[in-house]
């Protein structure tokens, strides 16, 4: 049974994450989708709404689970029987950071393997960063994020659905 950790600030989730997920729950057995809570930056939602978005997304795909947690990443994932920790990387600017993270996390426990995946190229230039920006100034974010991330950005930007 391969057990595999996503985690992530997922604030809020795109399909750039699902894209990532859905690869990961084709390949592993479980997937574990995380969302971080210490991880430094002030979100724009709280983790119990990331949670719930991603939630709402994952809910057709029977073998992930959602969860969050404050912890050193390599820790909860020994935690949850995770051997695994997946990132998705988008671009070369993506890589200097991840790979500094997974040596960092090997360094912590090497029993603990990093694995990346790639998205399909059409999320490649997508971020949550640049969603939270489009939205926020009225613009359409529309089959780049799943339905409930609009419902609730429309909801925390204070716009009716477009
Ligand atoms: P973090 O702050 O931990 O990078 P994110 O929620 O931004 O949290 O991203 C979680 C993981 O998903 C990271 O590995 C990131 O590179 C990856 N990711 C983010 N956006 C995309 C995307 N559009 N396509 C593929 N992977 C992505």
């Amino acid at each position: 049974m391969k057990r595999v950790l996503y985690p992530g600030n997922f604030d809020p989730v795109t399909n750039g994450h699902m894209d990532i997920i859905e690869r990961a729950a084709r390949v592993f057995d479980e997937v574990i989708v995380a969302v971080g809570t210490n991880m430094g930056k002030s979100p724009l939602f709280t983790a119990e709404e990331r949670i719930e978005m991603l939630e709402e997304a994952c809910r057709h795909l029977p073998n992930v689970t959602v969860d969050s947690f404050h912890a050193l990443t390599v820790r909860y994932a020994a935690s949850r029987g995770a051997s695994v920790i997946l990132r998705g990387l988008r671009a070369l600017s993506d890589f200097d950071f991840e790979f500094e993270m997974a040596l960092m996390n090997r360094r912590l426990d090497s029993a603990i393997e990093t694995v990346f995946m790639m998205p399909n190229a059409d999320y490649s230039y997508l971020s949550s960063s640049i969603v939270k920006e489009v939205a926020s100034f009225g613009g359409s974010i529309e089959g780049l994020v799943p339905k409930i991330v609009e419902e609730y950005l429309d909801r925390k930007f204070g716009r009716s659905s477009q």
